[in-house]
């Protein structure tokens, strides 16, 4: 027997069943995460003399862009800061255990994704890993022309200055001598990393104005400032060996001059050698199990042609003057170059 009467059916029985936002959602998810990292800095950003600060869009693009390079300096003992903008969430899971992770099933992948970052950072020797304004504040965004760019709280969907604040704050705090992101494409046009290159090139602009946002710290100025670039040379080298391996279709083109994101050699001002820490830069991209696949091309190109291909990365110096320090090539063989 029953006393109380039962709820009308199908109807909502009091405030806690209204629907949260989408972007209250993407929040409280967020705040969780952060409860669930330990606190990763326990030292003075300060104590160390080279501080290099890299802004990227998801976890894996540090590691496939800049891995060796992030693995070199902190091997060298420079406080190298990774920013991530978003969680990656709506990233393709390669893992068939794990598909159920994906954006359009279950979801979770972001929170998975924190946990692969992680690992990745520990590989490359970087201690120094926050995301943009907090785990989950910003969501992938999805490639370009996908609904998911329109969604609120998306990358792609966020205040400029806002998203820039966060950086300021970082900045201010690590105050890095250089910087590095993308070009105004985002190296590829996807839109996360086209806002990351925003945000970052803004908040570089507005941290060395002490009148913005002082509550933000002490205005501090970046030297220089790197976007990363593959040279259309070095990429052709990658198409060559990679349809040699019967890879032929990653690329789908026979020429470099074909793709979107190879750059000119000659606009190349900089080439960082990190062949030493290849080792580092796979273990990261192992650590990226849900999207590297081990019989993918960057598996393929590390195994045939590493040193090469996968243990050299190129910049473009975009603002500062280039050091005098040269390679062979009569380009910069180290970011700090000229520095201090
Ligand atoms: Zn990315």
């Amino acid at each position: 027997m029953t006393t109380t009467p039962d709820p009308p059916l199908g109807g909502n029985v009091g405030p806690s069943a209204e629907p949260l936002t989408a972007e209250q959602e993407v929040l409280d998810e967020a705040a969780q995460v952060m409860e669930d990292l330990e606190p990763i800095v326990d030292m003075d950003p300060l104590d160390n003399p080279r501080r290099l600060l890299l802004v990227h869009a998801h976890p894996d693009d540090e590691t496939i862009g800049t891995g060796v390079t992030m693995a070199s300096y902190a091997a060298q003992g420079a406080l190298v800061t990774l920013v991530t903008c978003t969680l990656g969430e709506e990233g393709e899971v390669l893992v068939p255990e794990l598909a159920h992770l994906a954006a359009d099933r279950d979801g979770g992948l972001g929170e998975h994704r924190v946990g692969e970052l992680a690992a990745a950072c520990e590989a490359l020797g970087v201690k120094d890993h926050r995301f943009l304004g907090g785990a989950g504040r910003y969501v992938d965004s999805g490639m370009m022309g996908l609904p998911s760019n329109a969604r609120p709280g998306c990358f792609w969907q966020a205040d400029l200055d806002e998203a820039a604040a966060h950086l300021v704050a970082v900045i201010r705090e690590v105050r890095p001598q250089v910087v590095v992101t993308y070009d105004e494409n985002g190296g590829y046009g996807h839109p996360d990393h086209i806002q990351a290159h925003r945000v970052a090139m803004r908040g570089i602009e507005v941290a060395r104005d002490g009148s913005w946002r002082p509550d933000l710290g002490e205005a501090w100025s970046v030297a220089k400032v790197y976007w990363t670039a593959v040279p259309r040379s070095v990429l052709q080298a990658g198409i060559d060996a990679l349809r040699e391996s019967g890879q032929e279709n990653f690329f789908a083109v026979e020429s470099a001059d074909e793709l979107p994101f190879g750059v000119p050699d000659a606009e190349v001002t900089t080439a960082v050698d990190g062949a030493l820490h290849m080792e580092a830069k796979v273990a990261a991209m192992r650590a990226h199990a849900t999207q590297i696949s081990l019989d993918g091309p960057f598996f393929a190109l590390s195994n045939m042609v590493g040193h090469e291909i996968m243990g050299m990365e190129y910049y473009r110096l975009v603002s500062g003057e280039p050091g005098e320090q040269r390679d062979l090539d009569g380009r910069e063989s180290d970011l700090f170059s000229g520095v201090g």
